[in-house]
């Protein structure tokens, strides 16, 4: 049987009269990378915040490793890491300093917390300011240390809001390859909240996307993806007479054009690979050059567009 290592039902959460956050079933299982993906103001933070049991729901429930968070929080949050989506920590004291204090808290031995917090530190960029006071770091940095403190107490579960916001591209994928490694090497189940859809549908195994406070699509990406539609760019000599003779076939389902030479297609993507196999054989017999041929944008990234109904 799969373990759900995080189990909401019907969670909801109403501000006042807003709601955030409504009827939400969460199914993350252990192990996995857990994609938590909506726009802003959708209802991520809320919904982690209850997870965390920093928030009490308004109605509905939360189990996590199969333990009710309110009843269970210490028990529950000893086993799990969490980064905010703003993490605090203290001003005045040294990187290094802090996080062996942090150690300490989560029951480490003084040298445990110690050598925990240096491995840490070099672990998510930060060796070189080991000595530097934590007040001066940019967000960025912030993000970081802030990383290395959810890890201290070695998390069965890692919870992060929005862990690479502040991140610039390298430093993202350098923060989401880590992840990636947790989950890979020490079985670590993570839940990453994101707003940027296609970097994380490349670390995760699973999404969720939340938009309005509601659910609107959970299941694993190759699944999701699967009934979603690919898009390809061809460029040729011709690409009115390829329009016509591709416009016979059930499997292509638009074909628009795009400068002189180009054509965008939008294809099926259950039977894209006739494309494939059929365009070659489409440009021999019309006798048309192929300038160019390749797939465009996300297939992830489209379907959250299309299910939050921007596209
Ligand atoms: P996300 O993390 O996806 O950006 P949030 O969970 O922070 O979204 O917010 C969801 C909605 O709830 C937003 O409309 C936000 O304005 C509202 N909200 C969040 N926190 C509060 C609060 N403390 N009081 C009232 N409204 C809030
Ligand atoms: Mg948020």
């Amino acid at each position: 049987m799969v373990e759900n290592v995080i189990e909401t039902e019907k969670l909801t959460k109403f501000y006042g009269e807003r709601c955030a956050v409504y009827r939400v079933n969460l199914r993350v299982t252990k192990g996995v990378v857990y994609g938590f993906l909506g726009p802003n103001g959708a209802g991520k933070s809320t919904t982690i915040g209850m997870l965390v049991g920093c928030l009490r729901p308004s109605y509905g429930r939360v189990k996590i490793f199969s333990l009710d968070v309110f009843k269970h929080r210490i028990e529950v949050m000893s086993r799990v890491g969490y980064l905010p989506e703003k993490p605090v920590a203290y001003r005045n004291m040294r990187l290094e300093g802090f996080l062996e204090y942090m150690g300490r808290l989560e029951g480490l031995t003084r040298k445990e917390a110690r050598e925990k917090a240096r491995e840490l530190l070099e672990f998510v960029g930060l060796g070189r300011l080991a000595v530097k006071k934590v007040g001066t770091l940019s967000a960025g940095e912030r993000q970081r240390l802030g990383f290395a403190q959810a890890l201290i107490g070695d998390p069965e579960l890692l919870i992060l809001d929005e862990p690479t916001s502040n991140l610039d591209p390298v430093a993202r994928f350098e923060i989401l390859s880590k992840i990636r490694l947790l989950a890979s090497e020490k079985g670590v189940t993570t839940l990453i909240s994101s707003h940027v859809i296609p970097e994380v549908g490349r670390v995760s195994d699973y999404v969720g996307i939340i938009n309005n406070g509601s659910l609107i699509a959970q299941g694993p990406i190759s699944d999701l993806i699967a009934q979603e539609e690919d898009e390809y760019l061809v460029r040729v000599s011709d690409p009115e007479r390829l329009a016509t003779r591709l416009l016979e076939r059930d499997y292509i389902l638009e074909a628009k054009f795009e400068g002189k030479d180009g054509i965008r297609l939008r294809v099926d993507v259950n039977n894209a690979h006739k494309l494939w196999v059929e365009l070659p054989e489409v440009l021999t017999e019309e006798k048309l050059a192929l300038y160019g041929f390749k797939p465009v944008g996300d297939p992830l990234e489209r379907l959250f567009l299309r299910k939050v109904g921007v596209a």
